[in-house]
């Protein structure tokens, strides 16, 4: 069964489970339905078997809990698709995990991802706000980025240019990186995400004057000259923000003149949701 296609929807959403987000689920709903949204996906940042990343999402025994209350609040509400979701950090240990324990299961009806941490000489898994301004931190986020679009399992990739929140300048080597995002995402027709939540972060200051931290204007400028999709969500982290955030976005791709992409759900006879993105 084809349902309709969904112009206004957010996939990007979290909540009290995470441990940095505030909200039950249901409040998250009640805030969606009165903001006409037809489609309301929870994306809680992904427990690992391993506890690995523990400083931004809930512990891995709590998983099951979660699933449970997104597939409740999916069977309990007929006025909006509620979906049930996790946004990882992608471990290639764990490929098969992500794969069959989650996907192949239908544990979840989707899975999306972003580079949240990086790794270097000194320092293992640190949130990258705190990586230093430098070269070799911007290419070790692009070559985990493209790793993540590349594994298959994403059926988006959150935050592209997030390097934006410790490289400052809009260099030469910012543009390759950007550039070859770019090119990874638009090859495998993945999209990428304009993130609401980013739109309301503190602006930092560089050489070329102050900017936001992402989305970052200069690598969506650039988007425009490659063949991708693009999705906008909130990235709610409170349910006052799950739709003002989702509005913040789809305003800075009007500005950029970005054309969105639309979603699509298939429902199997088994009930089993496909997304896809027009
Ligand atoms: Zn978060
Ligand atoms: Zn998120």
């Amino acid at each position: 069964m084809n349902e309709n296609e969904n112009k206004e929807f957010n996939l990007h959403t979290h909540s009290w489970y995470c441990g940095h987000g505030v909200g039950e689920l249901s409040e998250y709903v009640d805030v969606a339905l009165k903001g006409g949204l037809s489609v309301l996906g929870f994306s809680e940042h992904c427990p690992m078997p391993s506890e690995r990343w523990p400083g931004s999402r809930m512990p891995f025994k709590s998983l099951e809990t979660y699933l449970g209350e997104c597939r409740a609040l999916q069977s309990s509400n007929s006025e909006i698709s509620i979906l049930t979701g996790l946004e990882c950090d992608y471990d290639p240990l764990f490929h098969n995990w992500y794969q069959e324990y989650l996907l192949d299961s239908h544990r979840v009806d989707y899975l999306i991802a972003g580079v949240h941490y990086l790794t270097n000489d000194v320092v293992i898994d640190r949130y990258i706000q705190h990586f230093p301004n430098d070269r070799k931190a911007l290419y070790a986020y692009t070559d985990s980025y493209i790793e993540t679009l590349s594994s298959g399992l994403f059926s988006y990739c959150v935050h592209p240019d997030l390097f934006g929140m410790f490289y400052a300048e809009w260099d030469s080597d910012a543009i390759a990186c950007s550039r070859a995002i770019l090119e990874c995402a638009s090859s495998l027709s993945i999209p990428l995400e304009i993130n609401g939540y980013g739109l309301n972060k503190p602006h930092i200051s560089t050489k070329m004057g102050k900017r936001r931290q992402y989305p970052f204007h200069s690598f969506w400028f650039l988007s425009k000259e490659y063949d991708i999709k693009i999705v906008a969500s909130s990235d709610a982290h409170r349910p006052t923000d799950v739709v003002s955030q989702l509005e913040d976005a789809l305003s800075f791709a009007k500005e950029l003149e970005l054309e969105l992409s639309s979603l699509i759900i298939n429902t199997s006879k088994d009930g089993n949701r496909t997304l896809l993105f027009t």
